[in-house]
């Protein structure tokens, strides 16, 4: 299996494997770039069909965590960690014991946390080994979805004031593709501020539940994108915007939950050609990661701080709307410059704060 050569490598400073004979743990965590901070980014546990593609998924979340802590302004960087297997059979203590071995071994680089397939539970077998867990069940952040929902709402704010030059969101019709932990909640908000709603999930029932609970449209799978709305928000999985979708959008602003919606950067380039207003994901979803970080903060986790810091999103995404038309270039290309660009200034004050590694030695060397 080809790491430096994958099409998802993208200089991460380390990709670690690790496997454990007795709990049959067999996992990959990448540190994309620590220049902010130390790592931070969930575990996903999944089958995945096969090593390739569990490398490419840890490869592209953990850059994904570096941009989204530094437009978060959060100090920290980017990682992700991945467990191969079917969390409905292979979950155990002894797994997460031996997962957080495998954590406490990087010495505080990486923070893991809950992610799709990992719950609050399994972070307290994995925290049972070291400190370098976020999310457990008690004293910490909870369920970070209603904060993550909270900062989606606030990015489909800035995205309809800056199409539309509205304040809000009264009769604007939000179609939201997934309605499960993150989309139920955005679902729940909007309809208080009395968008239309249209919802959508492969499990129907969960859908038809929320649908009948708000008094909103329900269609299928296959309909959701390309239903008439002002708002396209996806909230299920990645890659949702591509070759095939992007002919039967019929929107005018794309901003959800999901990580990676873009397919390929192109697809971003190919929505901006539409005069389709993308609210960048790893910009909309920030949420979850603001809610977790207060965890690291002196004084602990506090949810009134963590809401204060995620109402950041909407300031920010107002400022990439407004910097795209200006230079009539494409957001996701705005969002990863200022990112790109936060990072660099972050890498040159370190070389300053802290010379060369060996520097000192030489100096007591020649003196
Ligand atoms: P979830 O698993 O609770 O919900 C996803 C929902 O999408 C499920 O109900 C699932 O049935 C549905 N779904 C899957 N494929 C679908 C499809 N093709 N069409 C319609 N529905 C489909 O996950 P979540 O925690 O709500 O997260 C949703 C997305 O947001 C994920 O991409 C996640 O990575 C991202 N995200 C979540 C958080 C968070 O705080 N939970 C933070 C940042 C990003």
């Amino acid at each position: 299996m080809d790491v430096f050569s994958s099409p998802a490598f993208d200089e991460h400073e380390q990709v670690l494997f690790f496997y454990d004979r007795p709990s049959g743990l067999r996992a990959i965590v990448a540190l994309h770039d620590t220049t902010l901070g130390p790592a931070i980014g969930g575990c996903r546990f999944w089958p995945y069909a096969s090593e390739v593609e569990a490398l490419t998924d840890v490869l592209r979340l953990s850059k994904g965590m570096t941009y989204k802590a530094a437009m978060a302004d959060l100090p920290f960087g980017g990682g992700k960690s991945v467990i191969i297997g079917d969390p409905r059979s292979a979950r155990s203590e002894a797994l997460f014991r031996a997962f957080g071995r495998a954590i406490h071994s990087l010495a505080g680089a990486y923070y893991t946390g809950e992610d799709v397939g990992t719950r609050p539970h399994d972070m307290d077998w994995a925290g049972q080994e070291t400190p370098y867990v976020l999310g457990r069940s008690q004293g910490g952040g909870g369920d970070p979805s209603p904060v993550t929902a909270q900062g989606v709402l606030l990015g489909i704010r800035a995205a309809v004031r800056h199409r539309f030059g509205r304040d809000e969101l009264q009769g604007v019709r939000v179609a939201i593709q997934g309605t499960g932990h993150v989309g139920s909640n955005l679902a729940t908000l909007l309809a208080a501020e009395g968008a239309q709603l249209i919802l959508a999930d492969i499990d129907a029932e969960r859908a038809a539940r929320k649908a009948k609970e708000l008094g909103a449209r329900q269609v299928g799978c296959d309909k959701i994108l390309a239903v008439e709305a002002e708002v396209l928000a996806p909230c299920a999985l990645g890659g949702v915007i591509n070759d095939r979708t992007l002919p039967k959008l019929s929107c005018d602003i794309v901003a959800g939950a999901a990580n990676n919606q873009l397919l390929e950067p192109r697809h971003g380039v190919a929505l901006h050609a539409r005069g389709i207003l993308y609210a960048p994901d790893y910009v909309t979803n920030g949420g979850g990661l603001i809610n977790i970080a207060q965890e690291l903060r002196p004084g602990g986790y506090d949810r009134a701080r963590a809401l204060a810091q995620v109402a950041t999103i909407e300031t920010t995404l107002a400022e990439i709307f407004e910097r795209s038309e200006r230079e009539n270039r494409p957001t996701h290309e705005i969002a990863d410059q200022v990112a790109d660009e936060r990072i660099r200034a972050a890498r040159r004050a370190n070389a300053v704060a802290y010379p060369r590694v060996g520097a000192a030695v030489e100096q007591a060397a020649a003196g």
